[in-house]
């Protein structure tokens, strides 16, 4: 599984920092990136409530 932040859709909340801070961080920027490409299997299920969680739906996630 992998994980993406749309960046034309991310707010900067956090909210997915929060959640899954092992897979998303905030850039400088302020706005949310995923750290690791290939999501960890014991990370998957913050993923999945990060993602589930996103006020703006940014988030992606995907089977490679
Ligand atoms: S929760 Fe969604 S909108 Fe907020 S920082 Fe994370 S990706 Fe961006």
């Amino acid at each position: 599984m992998r994980a993406s932040v749309d960046p034309e859709l991310c707010a900067g909340h956090g909210a997915c920092v929060d959640s899954c801070p092992d897979v998303f961080a905030l850039t400088p920027g302020g706005f949310a990136e995923a750290t690791e490409e290939e999501i960890p299997d014991d990370h998957l299920r913050q993923a999945e409530q990060a993602a589930s969680r996103c006020p703006e739906k940014a988030i992606t996630l995907t089977t490679a």
